[in-house]
Order: structure tokens, then sequence, then C-alpha cells
């Protein structure tokens, strides 16, 4: 029987999900991933992890004991340090397999090999090898499966690039033909904010089919070829050393340059101290350019989806008056 390797649908599941997904295939194991997050997941992860953490921590927990519930034999979470050379990925990432391993009982051995490519690209092979030799000793084979998952996590980003939601790009990947855009939306408007936070539909209160059924059509960072992220990034005076908050930051300086963009919408996770300090500078950037409305909106387990939809109904409203009385040389009021 092949192992089972369970996978948290959070957190860096938005980020490396095919990578992980062809690595174990190709070395024999059974995937599985926690179920869509729903009330229970949520509830399960907020009774279980501190009161500090930040919401997407706890959601994991959540999907943690989900995957736990469905008698996997390995849970995978990497301790992720970095991802990119003299950068460093969020310490939360770093700390969530300690804080599951020490919080929660009875689980599947955990796989949490460290992931630090700070000071060299290499590391991240290695990683994977002893990841792999759990399952094989045959180093070729692990090394197979690693060009097989790189090469599918390529495909992935394109996908995302081209404008496929994440669950779309897998589902394209698993031969799915790729849904055909409508163009009916009459606005543009940038989504920013950590992929395990806009993309996963229950936490963000399903923001892009929302925007998108209120006739706005919705790009996010991962539209943006990371050159474009990380040459307005480097505007900033002092470089920021997280690689996550750079990608917001870079992606929010060139909405805001970009004339096509009707309005921007950051969404931050509560308790996010990285989000708190990159969303004020995006604002501050947006404030300074004066041309593009921009609308926060903090995410906690307490947020009520009607004061959400209410405050985005808002929002599009004043985008569309504004772009009425520029249309009718007005100026921006
Ligand atoms: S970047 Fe913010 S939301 Fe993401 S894990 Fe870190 S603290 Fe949580």
């Amino acid at each position: 029987m092949p192992a089972g390797v369970g996978i948290p649908r959070a957190l860096l599941y938005y980020y490396y999900y095919p990578l992980w997904k062809e690595f174990f295939k190709t070395l024999g194991c059974e995937v599985i991933i926690s179920d869509k997050t729903n009330k229970a997941i949520l509830n399960d992860g907020l009774s279980h992890c501190v009161d500090e953490a930040c919401l997407p921590v706890k959601l994991a927990f959540g999907h943690v004991l989900n995957l736990a519930a469905k008698k996997v034999d390995y849970i995978f979470i990497p301790r992720l340090v970095s991802v990119a050379k003299g950068e460093y990925i969020c310490p939360k990432f770093l700390g969530f397999p300690d804080m599951v391993k020490h919080s929660l009982t009875g689980l599947p051995e955990i796989i949490d090999v460290t992931i630090n490519m700070r000071l060299k690209h290499r590391e991240l092979s290695k990683a994977y090898t002893q990841v792999g030799k759990l399952f094989t000793g045959n180093r070729v084979k692990i090394w197979q499966a690693y060009r097989r998952g790189e090469k599918a996590l390529k495909r992935y980003n394109q996908l995302l690039l081209e404008g496929c939601l994440p669950e779309e790009a897998f589902a394209v990947m698993e031969g799915k033909q790729k849904q055909s855009k409508l163009n009916s939306h009459d606005l543009k408007i940038a989504v920013i904010g950590h992929p395990y936070n806009i993309y996963d539909p229950y936490i963000s209160m399903n923001i892009i089919k929302r925007l998108n059924s209120m006739g706005a059509r919705v790009v996010t960072a991962d539209q943006l070829p990371e050159e474009v992220v990380r040459r307005e990034a480097a505007n900033l005076p002092k470089k920021l050393f997280w690689t996550l908050g750079q990608r917001m930051v870079g992606a929010g300086y060139s909405f805001v340059k970009d004339n096509n963009i009707d309005g921007i919408i950051n969404i931050v996770a509560f308790a996010c101290g990285p989000d708190s300090m990159t969303g004020e500078l995006i604002a501050r950037s947006s404030r300074k350019a004066g041309q593009t409305p921009f609308l926060n909106l903090t995410l906690d387990e307490h947020t009520g989806e009607a004061g959400v939809v209410t405050r985005i109904e808002a929002f599009l409203d004043m985008v569309r008056w504004k772009k009425s009385q520029q249309a009718a040389g007005l100026g921006s009021a």
C-alpha cells in the first residue's frame, strides 16, 4: 500500500502544491489534501492554536487536524526559512511545524524538513533529497521526482501569470479545459494579499468571485512577472528582507502606477505584523499618487460577511462614480 502523505490546504499550499504533489506521486506516495476550508476546520484551528497567532496560521492548524482525522501516514509541513538569497520568509512559517508538534497530540509523523535558501540555492534539492529518503533509497528516483516537481511548479506559475486562480490552475494541470474569461466587466480591480488569504474562498468570503459578479475583473500579484515585482519593490529606500512582503509592496507599487487599474483592495490578516507595514507602504504610495482608490480590508475570525460585502459595494460605487467624473472631464473630484 502506498504511503499517504497529507498536505494542509493552507499557507504554502497555494505556492508549492504542484511541486509537492508531483514529487510525492513520483516517489509512489498517495497525496491527500485537507478538505476545503469550512466552519468546522476554522473552529478546530481556533481552539487549538495560541490566541496571538495570525488568522492563516490558526486556520492551518485546523487543516492539520483535518488531515489527522483522515488517518494519513505523514503530514508534510516544511520549515521554510528562506526561498531567496539574502531574504527570509515570515517567522510564522519557520515556527509553524514546531507549534503544531507542541500543541497537538496524536498526529501522524510530521515531515518538517528545513528549507533555507538564504545562502545557497542548492539547499532546496538537498532538503527534498532528505524527504525522498523516507520513501526510497534510490537517489536517482528522488532527483527525478524533484525535477518533475519543479517542472510542475513552473507550469503552475505560468498558469497563474495567465490569470488562472490556483484551484483552476490545479484543475488545468489535471487535464481540465481552461475556462475562458468573460469580458463583461467594466472595472479592473487589483486585489493585493497573500495567496492563502485571497484565494481561500471561505476565509476571503469569496472576494474574487464576488468582485467578478459585481462587474469587476480582478488582477493579483500573481499576474505580474517576478522581475516587475522586484523592480518596483526596489524603489523602497531600504530593501525588505521578507520575500512575501516584498512581493506585496512591489505588486502594490506597480498597480498604483498602472492607469488601467481602477481600484486597489488590500487584504490583511488580523495579527499579521508584516502586512500591517506593507499595507501602510502601499496605502501611502496610493495616496501620494492620488489616482487610484484604495480599500484596506482586515480579515479575522469575527469578520462578518455582510460587513465585507457592504464595504466592497460602497467601494465599487465610489470607483464607478470617479470614473464617470473623469470621463465627463470633471477630474477626480
Ligand atoms: S505573513 Fe502575516 S499572515 Fe502570513 S504567516 Fe506571517 S504573520 Fe501570518
